[in-house]
């Protein structure tokens, strides 16, 4: 079966035709400007295969009551553009296929649920650590949404005694993404993440804050998995410094096999990055039902 898979993000859409077993057969990546601009180029894109379904993970804030007046758009961003935009409804009218719908980080966590480290997984937590924060959640083996969709990127944590970095989050000096996402990292310290690679206190630093905002997911959700995605977790030495800091903050609170054996428990993406568009091809499988 052919299908569509959009993976909607603020500086880039990523578009790809693929199948339902994850398979990505082709894929093209256009630069995010205005509806006007972008959307036919996307409608062109897809309207040259015979898809079935497409699926959309987008970023947001998103409206995703299928009962609201809304659902499907993007609603308060603040890429003014794109503000209270229909971003479902125009492809539902234009292609006349069913269409899934979902946040991005919610798109990576049904991929990688489906397709990759979260197989089998009743409960389960993607945390993308890139331009910002955003936590995608699997709960009793369904994309989590609720009141709109869980905002895990604003979690707020201590602040550490010697941080005097104001933050960067326009709504909360002292959330997740204010103090650890890639933007907060270069403005911080004064270079590229990339670049700062070999420098310990910023990896010190940041497994501190990234670590606070797992034990309160572990807590709260009570994840069998937590997968680490994004630009910033590609320094993997991230990883030992976030289990040690994790199983120091609960303090021998919780014993489970998971905590036990924290290697398998809190680990890296599993597809290559792709976790995201392969997560819009099961969007699609699901909406076609
Ligand atoms: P986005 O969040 O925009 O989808 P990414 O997940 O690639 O994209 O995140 C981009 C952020 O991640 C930037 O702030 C960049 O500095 C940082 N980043 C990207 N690659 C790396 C890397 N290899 N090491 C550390 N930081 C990185
Ligand atoms: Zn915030």
């Amino acid at each position: 079966m052919l299908l569509g898979a959009l993976e909607g993000g603020g500086t880039k859409m990523v578009c790809a035709i693929g199948d339902e077993t994850g398979a990505v057969h082709e894929q093209l990546s256009i630069p995010t400007e205005t509806p006007d601009i972008t959307i036919p180029r996307l409608l062109e894109y897809f309207r040259k295969f015979p898809i079935e379904a497409l699926g959309i993970a987008s970023f947001g804030p998103v409206d995703l009551n299928p009962a609201s007046p809304t659902y499907g758009y993007i609603t308060t961003t603040p890429k003014l553009a794109w503000a209270n935009y229909d971003f479902m409804g125009v492809f539902k009218r234009e292609l006349q296929i069913p269409i899934g719908f979902d946040t991005d980080v919610n798109g990576s966590a049904l991929g990688e649920q489906t397709f990759g480290c979260m197989k089998g997984v009743d409960c389960g937590i993607y945390l993308t650590v890139g331009t910002g924060v955003g936590m995608g959640v699997i709960a009793n083996g369904k994309l989590l949404h609720g009141m709109l969709h869980p905002e895990g990127g604003h979690v707020l944590l201590a602040r550490h005694p010697e941080d005097t970095f104001p933050g960067k989050c326009p709504f909360h000096p002292n959330c997740i993404e204010s103090l650890a996402s890639g933007p907060a990292i270069e403005a911080r310290w004064g270079k590229k993440a990339i670049e700062l690679k070999d420098d310990a206190k910023v990896w010190d630093l940041e497994a501190y804050y990234l670590a606070q905002a797992i034990v309160n997911y572990i807590v709260i959700l009570s994840p069998q998995k937590i997968v680490l995605g994004g630009g910033v977790m590609h320094q993997t030495q991230l990883f030992p410094l976030i289990r040690a800091k994790v199983k120091e903050l609960l303090n021998g609170y919780l014993h489970t096999k998971e905590i036990e054996d924290i290697d398998h428990y809190i680990v890296p993406a599993s597809l290559n990055d792709d976790q995201g568009i392969m997560g819009c091809l099961q969007l699609a499988v699901l909406a076609k039902g």
